[in-house]
């Protein structure tokens, strides 16, 4: 099929093309090029999209929905070996099982119900996936995670009751506001608890994440193309 096999040979210079990037806004933040990780956002796309994206050598996806990273990856996990996938979508109690069975990143943890049951399933699966905690560092309503001024005492509770090894922080900030002031807000946050990882930038502003600090951006339109509409 033309049109398909197209856009494959497009989403593999569209990664090329992401990665000298990310190579260059690092060397020019004075970091090595190792210190950021690219995550490769591959929510609504289908394996067709997504094999061209592994095939040159991609490993670190995202995806935002339980349900539907469980009806893609266990195929594309058979394929291609050492597959690292995130949860970036918000995660609701009742998907606890799922995510902690099937995501080796869970980048949206916000609240000390969802951090009880992590900690519970984990012990009872025996597994222990990396664990970021998201911050609503714009305090949007409709968005997902700790409120900036509530961080520092989740993470507490995260840490001291519920005896979870948190790796890092992760914001979406508003759009149309100025990313530069949620990255360093994360970055603060951040150093004040402790953290290392700083899960944040996306398609339209990663450039500026690396030089925030950022040691994972969160790519997906501009590697993949497009979204359909997302009904999140
Ligand atoms: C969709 C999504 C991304 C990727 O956004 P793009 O603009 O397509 O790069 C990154 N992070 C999260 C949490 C997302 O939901």
């Amino acid at each position: 099929m033309a049109t398909s096999q197209g856009s494959n040979i497009a989403n593999h210079d569209r990664l090329v093309e992401i990665r000298r990037r990310i190579d260059t806004a690092a060397i020019a933040a004075g970091r090595r090029r190792a210190s950021v990780t690219l995550m490769a956002v591959s929510k609504t796309f289908d394996a067709d999209a997504i094999r061209p994206v592994l095939k040159a050598g991609q490993r670190v996806f995202g995806e935002n929905r339980v349900q539907e990273a469980s009806r893609k990856w266990p195929a594309l996990r058979e394929q291609f070996s050492s597959v690292e996938l995130h949860l970036i979508g918000p995660l609701q109690s009742n998907k606890v099982g799922d995510a902690v069975a099937l995501f080796d990143c869970i980048q949206t943890l916000d609240r000390p119900k969802l951090a009880r049951a992590l900690a519970r399933e984990m012990a009872r699966q025996n597994r222990s996936p990396i664990l970021l905690v998201q911050v609503n560092t714009g305090e949007e309503a409709q968005k997902s995670g700790v409120p900036p001024n509530s961080a520092d005492a989740f993470i507490r509770l995260c840490r001291e009751e519920c005896g979870l090894v948190l790796a890092g922080l992760m914001c979406i900030p508003p759009a149309g506001d100025d990313p530069v002031v949620h990255f360093n807000m994360l970055g603060e946050i951040a150093g004040r608890n402790g953290l290392a990882e700083l899960s944040m930038g996306m398609s339209n502003d990663f450039e500026a994440a690396i030089s925030c600090g950022a040691t994972m951006v969160r790519v997906g339109a501009a590697i993949f193309g497009v979204r359909r509409k997302d009904p999140s």
